[in-house]
This record gives C-alpha cells, structure tokens and sequence, in this order.
C-alpha cells in the first residue's frame, strides 16, 4: 500500500484516532461501535475519550480512539484553541498512526455541496487570520499543513468526493474571509481542522479530514439555524462514511 502509515506501536495493529469536536457528531458512530468512554482519561483537561479494538471482515484489527474536545459551562467545546488542546494531548498519550479530524462543516452550492454530502479533506488552510508582513508572516497565516498523502487514494477507493478544508474562530461568514477562501481555494468550513493539522504536523502525525455539509455558506439562509436543522442528518451521514473509513484505514 502506497500511503500506509508508520506503525509505531510493535503488534501490528493500526492505531486510529479520531479527534471530534461536537458529541452529537460522534455519537453516532459512538454508538454504532459500542464505544465506551475511558473515563477521566485526559482529567483535568476536559477532553474526553472514547476507546475500543475493531476488526473487520478481513480479520485485521486495529485500535480506535475517539477523543471529543469536551465542554466547558455546559456547552461543546468548538474552535481551534480546544481542538488543539485535544489533539496534542491525544497524540502525546496516544502515540496515534494517524488522525482523522472528523464533524461538519459548511459548504458551497457553487462548488457542488449539499446537504450531508461527506467529503475527504485532502488540504487546509485558515481564513480569518490576516497579518501583515511578507510572504513568510502570510504563509504561516494561511497554515496549510500537510495532509495525509494517501487522502487521494482513499478518497478514489471509497468514491468520496475530495475537499480543501478552510478553518476560522466563527460559524458565519464575513466578507473579508470569503476573500481567503475564493483567493485560496477553500470549501469546507469548519471550526478545528486547520488546528488539528498544526499540532499534527508539529509532532509529525499524518492526518485526514472527514467532513460531512451541515449548511450551504452561500444558500442565503441564516447559518446557525441551517447548521441546527440539518446536524443530525448530516452526524448520520458522517457515521456511515467513518465506518468505510475505519474499514479501510485498518486494511492498510
Ligand atoms: N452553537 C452551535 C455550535 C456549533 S459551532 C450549537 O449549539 O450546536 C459549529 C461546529 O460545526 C464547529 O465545530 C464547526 O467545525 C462546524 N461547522 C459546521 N458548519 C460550519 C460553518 N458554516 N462554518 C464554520 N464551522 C462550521
């Protein structure tokens, strides 16, 4: 297999971890595993984890961790400060072969979304972080940390459709932001992947993105309660493309 990641445990067992920012976008497939949480694993840092073995049909097992940013005053944690938290606590206990940065995103109807349509994330980048200076100060602005470079083929061999991942602090959608997004690229918009990326990258773990459309950024309608109606069809969809993804992931 052309991308398999490097196992760094010694039984010959994939180590995937998940890193989630909602409940209701994991729960699902929480659930559909039978998942239970290893409580007050992260303790005192509100991330909570999920753990259990998998194998599939072929008899290949691997380890599946899902790590949730947590809450804090009794809301989900969302955004790239806790996303970022979680992720470098997971890799450093976890020792992960990769990562899978997994929820919903919101997408564009001009670029073919719709509603519940799960894409591959295969690239990153922020848009909401505008600084001045020369080429290097911007680059390190726009992040664009490296992606997992078997994305592609795992994106042909499910029949996924690819997607750029753009990441900013806010759910709606400002003017100046689109102007990053359209000058670089980005469809899918989300609140944690370009931060997962970068402590992913920092501590050299591949990762990937699994985003499923919960609203249309240019459809007109208002986004919190486009995002509201459409969460848990779109959590659903996420779990039955996280259950091929797991499958493949551990064949690797
Ligand atoms: N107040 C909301 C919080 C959701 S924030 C609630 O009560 O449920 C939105 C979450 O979904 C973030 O984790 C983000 O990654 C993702 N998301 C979905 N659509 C988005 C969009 N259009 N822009 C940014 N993030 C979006």
């Amino acid at each position: 297999m052309a991308h398999k990641p490097k196992h760094k445990n010694t039984h010959n067992k994939m180590n995937i971890l998940y890193i989630v920012a909602m409940q209701a976008e994991a729960q699902p497939f929480i659930d559909h595993y039978g998942v239970k949480e290893v409580v007050d694993f992260f303790s005192p840092l509100p991330c909570k984890l999920y753990q259990t073995t998998i194998t599939n049909a072929n008899g290949n097992s691997s380890q599946l961790s899902i790590v949730l940013n947590g809450q804090q005053h009794g809301s989900d944690l969302v955004g790239c400060e806790a996303a970022s938290v979680a992720t470098l606590a997971a890799i450093q206990r976890l020792h992960p072969d990769i990562i899978v940065n997994s929820g919903t995103c919101g997408g564009f109807q001009a670029k073919g979304a719709e509603i519940a349509k799960v894409y591959i994330g295969n690239a990153c980048m922020f848009h909401d972080r505008r600084v001045p200076g020369d080429d290097i100060w911007g680059t390190q602005a726009l992040g664009n940390y490296p992606v997992w470079k078997g994305a592609q083929e795992m994106s042909e061999s499910l029949n996924l459709p690819l997607g750029k991942v753009t990441t900013g602090s806010s759910l709606d959608l400002q003017p100046c932001d689109l102007e990053i997004i359209q000058e670089n690229g980005g469809e899918l918009k989300d609140m944690e992947g370009a931060a997962v990326a970068f402590v992913a990258s920092l501590l050299n773990t591949p990762v990937v993105f699994v985003k499923s459309v919960t609203d249309l950024c240019d459809s007109g309608a208002e986004t919190f309660e486009e995002f509201s109606r459409n969460l848990s069809k779109a959590s659903q969809a996420l779990k039955e493309t996280n259950i091929r993804v797991i499958d493949y992931l551990s064949n690797l």
